[in-house]
């Protein structure tokens, strides 16, 4: 019986093309069992830590340009904290998250270095201890030079994070002020961004998401039941009042006067203060 070469080739190629199909899938299902594994035996270590088990792994690492370095080291005191290691994989997320947002000045105002540089720097000052530290619910940012009015609120603001826009807004003058003091627990720049974590983290399910969200409803469950640590919380003033607006105030106050006066902040309310660190995972110099 003589065979047709035409279909002989065609048959090859069907063949090979279901060969290839076959491959692709064992290697899909590998890799989805693989990932299940080690997310199993991610959620082992967390439950038993309450961290990721890992937080750092880049194949590339970016840097900053020399000036804009020197603009973190003179200016960004959290960076001049961190040891060599620390500080080289801080530059490359800082660079990384200036390179995937887009920055606006309005009113006149005009993006610098300097600008992005430092309000990157608050935003991955704050996820440092997150191993996805890209805050997708931030597109853009937008800077005003000082207070700008709000036409959706009809008052002047210094900053809000709109998330249906995915916009963070900032006024420069309130941003600097901010940093000016360090130790007086109050930074727009932290404020605003924990407002974008929060948000980012409760659509989010990436490990740091989920211990953070986590965290923060056992804070909440602990000032509803411990009145005697409610109230004295409230009448010491030591965080301000409009952290009681609402919980969304509460978390971005408590994230300001966190960062800025750790050492008072766990001298006088150790509960809170570990769960915060908790919530970060903010195992660095001076927590
Ligand atoms: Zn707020």
């Amino acid at each position: 019986m003589e065979t047709n070469p035409d279909s002989y080739y065609i048959g090859t190629i069907i063949l090979s093309i279901l060969i290839g199909l076959v491959i692709v899938l064992v290697l899909i299902f590998i890799r989805k069992i693989i990932t299940s594994i080690l997310d199993g035996v991610e959620m082992t270590y967390t439950f038993f830590t309450n961290r990721p088990a890992f937080v750092h792994f880049y194949l590339f690492r970016k840097t900053l340009t020399r000036s804009q370095t020197k603009i973190l080291t003179e200016q960004f005191t959290f960076y001049r904290r961190l040891d060599a290691k620390n500080q080289s994989y801080f530059r490359h997320r800082v660079t990384t998250f200036m390179q995937s947002k887009v920055f606006v000045g309005k009113a006149g105002f005009e993006i610098t270095d300097e600008v992005k540089v430092l309000v990157s720097a608050t935003a991955m000052m704050l996820t440092f201890g997150f191993r996805d530290f890209s805050i997708k619910a931030v597109k853009n940012i937008v800077i005003y030079p000082t207070k700008y009015f709000s036409e959706v609120n009809k008052v002047y603001h210094k900053g809000e994070f709109n998330a249906n826009l995915n916009t963070l807004v900032l006024s420069w003058d309130s941003f600097l002020d901010g940093y000016r003091i360090e130790d007086d627990k109050l930074n727009l720049g932290i404020h605003e961004f924990a407002h974008a974590i929060h948000f980012n983290c409760i659509y989010q399910e990436d490990i740091n998401s989920v211990i953070f969200i986590d965290t923060f409803n056992e804070l909440r469950a602990l000032l509803a039941k411990d009145e005697i640590l409610k109230n004295k919380l409230v009448s010491s003033e030591y965080l301000r009042h409009y952290a009681f607006t609402n919980d969304f105030e509460l978390l971005a106050v408590i994230l300001e006067t966190f960062i800025e006066t750790p050492q008072a902040f766990r001298n006088q309310f150790p509960l809170i203060y570990f769960k915060v660190r908790q919530m970060l995972n903010f195992n660095f110099p001076r927590y």
